[in-house]
């Protein structure tokens, strides 16, 4: 019969090593937090082979007295938090007390810390989770770590290690995330001795996006702040052409904490999908602050996952900032002109609307003329309509090029969206409901959501077991195939991750402007065309379709002049 022991405290902390340290970055990350509690003004972060060599992570913070030294490595020891009240409002990024005991339980390890208050400095030695004495000892005020052979005793764990290259990558990656959003504290970072990135304790939130993200990139970023009751929000927005198929240069920070929520994550997309294109993530910074109590931060044992406990809220606000930041963003229009010249301009016209900037592949020209509003040349201009989808006309400045479909979808999206948040969504009844043949399952899970369609203009029901019928569609959808709504209804039901009555709405929204607006290649009649541009022109933003790809480009006559080599 086996025998059931306690195990001793270096296997504990060998097992409880395995949630916070995954590998050398994370000890950077848990470290360089430890140095920003302390209250650090200066941080060095020094990595040899990748970090599996030796990790130290050098801080001018507080410190640890000598009589404290040997607790700062046991497990759950902490400074940070006393009693189980404080867990409701946690303030620190770290709490646990886990972090030191599980490093040094995996490696070589030595703390040297010197508080101001004391005459000298004091140092610790831990081999694989034995300690050592705390003697006297030469060094700085503030904190010296030093990490070194990490897993070196634990093969099953040490054998996951990439190359070195792989884990600076990793390591890097931490510092820069924590370094992104801790503004009044120089950051240093060397890896075999040479210098990675380096940044002052004077820095702005401009001059440290122009480390990590790139001098052009944070040039041309829009800034949001906004401070609410409960929540503050800042954040840098990259333009469209920076976008990336991953969320690698997605930031967010929830009290001054680097986090990767997958809801906030999903906000942040929600509140970006008109300006930037499908499917892509911006370069963004983005800082929240809530107060501690309103937030969970203990459900994760890297502390990457966050609960609100106003959550709607929250979210709801981001939507909206991004919006609204967007919209009025320089870059929010392009323009277009012949080969491979760089965008640069912020310009902003005489009405303090800000004028076209150019995409990739693009030639940007200084003089890129305001918009010309629609109305001032509904009545007479003519229009030249290429291919049925591209309409041509001259503006002040240049030519501007528009998508018909794009426009359309635009224009169905703004209007839709003003009807349902007004609650007033004008439906249109079908003269013969049309029938969908569906299983049961299908035709009973929109049955049961009969109400939270009306509210977006569709009206469905049973109409036997196995058929749903399509009783009426939202008026301004003229062009509307009543069958593709169902299908996108359903399709939105049935994802792995169910979505919320909201999100369904805000998903049926996009996906009915974009079915409900002419295609292109659709022939229109001049009265039709003149009708879109009109409801065009009197949208708040008209610069983007719902998938963020541009509405309208202009071609400046600098840019024809380039093209034609006449300048
Ligand atoms: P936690 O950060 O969750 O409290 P850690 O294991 O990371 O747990 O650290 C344990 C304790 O050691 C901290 O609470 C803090 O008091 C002290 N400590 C760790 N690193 C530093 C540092 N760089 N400067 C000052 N104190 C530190
Ligand atoms: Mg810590």
């Amino acid at each position: 019969m086996p025998i059931i022991k306690k195990l001793n405290s270096t296997v504990i902390d060998q097992i409880a090593a395995g949630e916070v340290v995954e590998r050398p970055a994370s000890v950077v990350k848990e470290m360089v937090e430890n140095a920003i509690d302390a209250g650090a003004t200066e941080i060095e972060v020094w990595i040899e082979d990748g970090g599996i060599r030796s990790i130290e992570v050098i801080d001018n913070g507080c410190g640890i007295s000598k009589d404290q030294l040997h607790l700062s490595v046991e497990s759950h020891a902490t400074s940070k938090l006393g009693k189980s009240e404080d867990l409701e409002a946690i303030a620190s990024l770290g709490f646990r007390g886990e972090a030191l005991a599980s490093i040094a339980a995996v490696s070589r390890f030595s703390i040297t810390s010197w508080p101001k208050e004391q005459n000298r400095a004091a140092s610790l030695k831990v081999t694989f989770g034995k300690k050592g004495d705390v003697l006297d000892a030469a060094g700085a005020y503030g904190t010296h770590i030093k990490v070194e052979d990490i897993f070196a005793e634990l093969p099953a764990r040490r054998k996951f290690l990439k190359k070195p290259g792989t884990e600076a990558s990793h390591a890097i990656s931490w510092a820069e995330r924590l370094a992104l959003a801790h503004i009044g504290i120089g950051f240093k970072f060397y890896s075999n001795k040479k210098m990675v990135f380096q940044c002052a304790a004077s820095d702005s939130v401009d001059q440290r996006c122009a480390v990590f993200f790139g001098e052009k990139v944070a040039r041309d970023m829009v800034f949001l702040k906004k401070k609410m009751p409960t929540i503050s929000l800042e954040a840098k927005i990259g333009p469209p052409e920076t976008a990336r198929r991953n969320a690698k240069h997605v930031h967010l920070y929830l009290n001054g904490r680097w986090v990767r929520d997958a809801r906030l994550l999903r906000a942040v997309r929600e509140g970006v999908r008109e300006f930037i294109p499908h499917q892509f993530y911006p370069v963004l910074f983005l800082s929240l602050e809530v107060p501690p109590s309103s937030v969970d931060v203990n459900v994760h044992p890297q502390k990457s996952e966050v609960r609100f406990r106003e959550e709607g809220l929250v979210f709801g606000s981001i939507v909206r900032l991004l919006r609204k930041t967007l919209s009025e963003a320089s870059w929010a229009t392009r323009t277009a002109g012949s080969i491979g010249q760089e965008m640069k301009s912020n310009a902003v016209n005489t009405m303090g609307q800000p004028t076209f900037i150019s995409q990739q592949q693009v030639l940007h020209s200084d003089s890129a003329k305001p918009i010309t509003s629609f109305e001032d040349t509904l009545g007479t201009q003519n229009f030249l309509a290429v291919r049925n989808t591209f309409l041509f006309r001259e503006v002040e400045g240049g030519v501007e090029i528009i998508d018909q479909h794009a426009l359309h979808e635009r224009v169905n999206l703004e209007e839709l969206r003003k009807e349902i948040k007004e609650g007033d969504i004008l439906i249109q009844p079908l003269l013969v409901p049309s029938l969908v043949e569906l299983s049961r399952a299908e035709v009973l899970q929109l049955d049961e959501r009969r109400e939270d369609f009306l509210k977006i203009g569709v009206d469905v029901s049973a109409f036997g077991e196995t058929t749903l019928a399509i009783n009426g569609i939202p008026a301004r959808l003229k062009r509307i195939d009543p069958e593709s709504i169902v299908q996108d209804l359903l399709e939105l039901l049935n994802q792995t991750s169910p979505l919320s009555p909201e999100q369904i709405q805000e998903e049926m929204l996009f996906s009915m402007s974009c079915r409900g607006a002419v295609m292109a290649g659709d022939t229109l009649s001049e009265d039709a065309l003149r009708s879109l541009l009109k409801r065009g022109g009197d949208l708040p933003q008209d610069r983007t379709c719902a998938h963020g790809r541009p509405v309208r480009v202009f071609l400046s006559y600098e840019d024809l002049e380039k093209a034609f080599y006449r300048r």
